[in-house]
């Protein structure tokens, strides 16, 4: 579904990726984490189009994308600032990829409805976004980004501005949502509890290289470094 290949990303001197190489499959949940500032954004960006590469290629589908723009790559995003517009209610947000992409309006009702009860909040299409609790809002930002069905969803700390209650119960619907709905994910966090209990394989950053790649398990039973196992929270 995704390939990059020997992926760069230079700001200045510092290399923010460093010939990145990673494969995600159809239908996996790949969660990437790292220390802050370790690349994890920029890898998101490059995939989504927002961030040129210097060097080495993004394919999705097996297609290069360079020169293809943000709304042709057919991925949704979504950020842990998740910047619903406050002037629309639900529906209207839930709504927006769908009319960009002209969607009929009766369409787009039924459409919006289905989401709101996959994301856990039917008949809420109403409702102020200003009135939402922070747990329901994010529910809405993910119906937004699913809406127009994309075929690779990139998460950037999707929960990290919950508590750690909501995150932990989030993550566990989440998981078992994207299992049901066979989506191709891509998830960015710095919360190794998290992106173990959502990823069926881990990759762990550090400063714009891929330290370790493996599933949750392999990674937290052989950690491949010093660095990793730092990062796992080992005491040596
Ligand atoms: P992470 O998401 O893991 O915290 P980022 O991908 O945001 O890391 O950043 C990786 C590195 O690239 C950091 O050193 C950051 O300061 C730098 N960086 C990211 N975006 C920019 C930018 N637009 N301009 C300059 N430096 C940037
Ligand atoms: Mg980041």
């Amino acid at each position: 579904m995704l390939k990059l290949d020997g992926v760069t990303v230079r700001f200045g001197e510092r290399a923010a990726l460093d010939a990145v190489d990673l494969e995600v499959a159809e239908h996996e949940t790949v969660c990437v984490l790292g220390p802050s500032g370790s690349g994890k954004s920029t890898l998101l960006r490059v995939v989504a189009g927002l961030q040129p590469a210097d060097a080495g290629r993004v394919l999705l589908g097996g297609a290069d994308q360079s020169g293809v723009p943000v709304h042709r790559r057919g991925v949704g995003l979504m950020f842990q600032d998740h910047q619903l517009f406050p002037q629309r209610d639900v529906a209207g947000n839930v709504a927006f990829g769908l009319r960009m992409r002209g969607v009929s309006r009766d369409r787009r009702a039924a459409r919006v409805e289905e989401l709101l009860e996959l994301v856990g909040l039917p008949g809420a299409g109403r409702r102020s976004v200003g009135a939402l609790s922070g747990g329901e809002q994010q529910r809405v930002a993910l119906a937004r980004a699913l809406a127009p069905e994309p075929r690779l969803l990139m998460l950037d700390e999707p929960l990290g501005q919950l508590d750690r209650t909501l995150r932990e119960r989030l993550v566990v619907e989440l998981r078992e949502l994207f299992g049901r709905l066979g989506t191709t994910v891509l998830a960015v966090t710095h919360d190794q509890g998290e992106a173990f209990a959502l990823a069926d394989r881990v990759v762990v950053m550090r400063d714009g290289r891929i330290a370790q790649t493996g599933t949750p398990l392999e990674v937290w039973q052989r950690p491949a470094s010093e660095f990793v196992a730092r990062f796992l929270g080992f005491e040596n």
